[in-house]
């Protein structure tokens, strides 16, 4: 990765640390679930309103890292109106783009800020962090 791209990268996860989207408790949820990441000790909860098959509304709280402060607050921005089946390649999306074994390139321009998350990949330790959010939509989902 370029050190240019590596900034900017650095860049939209600071950012999201600094003003999370659609952060604090959502009242009237349809869904919710509380994800823990021992490793980081990351909290977070995750609200949802469903109606039919589509995310009207997801907020999140959070007692957390950088990293899964961000990587919630992109799940937000990119989940919110879609349907059920487009916010799941969304979050297997995620998946890969931090999988180490597919080491995949990711692209800003095809995969919107999510991108960034893929800079994390190269800290082992920190992949939980980044995937935790996502996790947790797919546990409100389930019940
Ligand atoms: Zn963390």
């Amino acid at each position: 990765m370029s050190e240019d791209l590596h900034n900017l990268y650095q860049d939209i996860i600071l950012d999201h640390n600094k003003r999370p989207r659609h952060y604090g408790v959502l009242t009237d949820y349809t869904h919710t679930a509380e994800g823990y990441n021992p490793l980081c000790g990351d909290k977070i909860t995750v609200f949802l309103i469903v109606e039919d098959t589509l995310i009207e509304a997801i907020q999140f709280e959070a007692a957390c890292c950088a990293i899964c402060k961000s990587s919630a607050s992109m799940m937000t921005e990119v989940l919110t109106g879609k349907t059920l089946d487009e916010a799941e390649s969304a979050c297997q999306r995620v998946g890969e783009l931090l999988s180490v074994d597919m080491d995949l390139t990711a692209d800003l321009s095809k995969d919107g800020e999510i991108a960034a998350l893929a800079g994390v990949r190269k800290f082992a330790a920190r992949i939980k962090c980044a995937t935790l959010p996502w996790h947790t939509y797919r546990s409100a989902l389930d019940g």
